[in-house]
């Protein structure tokens, strides 16, 4: 199986295929996987949410944001955007609100065009902190990987048995539009069970539901990395334009930016 946990509070800067030049930052454990899903697809790996999490502080965060910033202000270097990521969930922290302002301030006195993202599971969101402060940033990337339910427990195996895709579309629409939609396309088993979001009943419910939660963006990949599952299959870069393409399409007069991002 494969994991890659970040190791530290601050990672990167990476080229993101998505975001460009992207500093992360890692609010969960160093130490092990903490969300609300259990993914296939994870990169850090398949997990449990049992044990103690030990997590930083905001002071930690934003001393440590700081550091970085400044020795890449010194090394001429500009991120294009501050990522939340990391391993696991953001949004589980129980400082996440004031977290988010403190990236804000660290990010208007140190490098100010810098965009805020947060890449999160959306599981979250029907808190009205946590909404609060995802409106805060400048992309709010949250999951939606299919329209139905089946699909998602399979695919991304939330923790809690309550979880509803009903429930979470209702939320996301509470947004009003300021959010981007993630949907990692994929097919394959997981024990002894086959999934595949990319056949025609999917993805034309999947373009209906975009369509209803009417998203300023929507961001479409596939695998990119070693997934912690072997019996996956990567969708075809042909494939997400194809479905990118429908997406645009249906959606036109909304002016949606859709983007398929593609594995180098
Ligand atoms: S939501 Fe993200 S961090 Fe959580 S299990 Fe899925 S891929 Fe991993």
């Amino acid at each position: 199986m494969s994991t890659v946990l970040y190791p530290d509070i601050i990672f990167g800067p990476v080229h993101s295929r998505r975001l460009g030049l992207s500093l992360g930052i890692n609010l969960l454990p160093i130490q092990r996987k903490f969300c609300t899903f259990d993914c296939v697809y994870c990169e850090c790996g398949l997990g449990d949410m049992e044990g103690v999490k030990k997590l930083p502080t905001a002071d930690q965060l934003e001393t440590a944001l700081r550091t970085r910033l400044e020795k890449m202000r010194a090394e001429g270097q500009c991120p294009d955007v501050l990522t939340f990521a990391g391993n696991g969930e953001p949004t589980l922290h129980p400082e996440f609100p004031e977290i988010v302002e403190r990236v804000r301030k660290v990010r208007d006195e140190l490098f100010p065009t810098a965009k805020i993202s947060v890449l999160s599971n959306a599981t979250q969101i029907g808190r009205p902190e946590i909404r609060q402060a995802l409106l805060r940033v400048d992309n709010n990337i949250l999951k939606l990987d299919s329209a139905f339910e089946e699909t998602m427990r399979q695919m991304n195996r939330p923790w809690r048995k309550e979880f509803s895709v009903a429930t979470l579309v209702e939320n996301l629409k509470a947004f009003q539009g300021r959010l981007i939609i993630q949907t990692m396309f994929l097919r394959g088993t997981y024990q002894g069970r086959l999934f595949d979001n990319t056949t025609e009943q999917e993805v034309s419910a999947w373009i209906r539901l975009v369509t209803e939660i009417a998203p300023h963006g929507v961001m479409i990949y596939s695998l990119d990395r070693e997934a912690p599952v072997s019996t996956l299959e990567k969708i075809p870069a042909a494939t997400l334009r194809q479905i990118g393409d429908r997406l645009q399409a249906a959606t036109r007069a909304a002016g949606l930016e859709v983007k398929v991002s593609v594995a180098g």
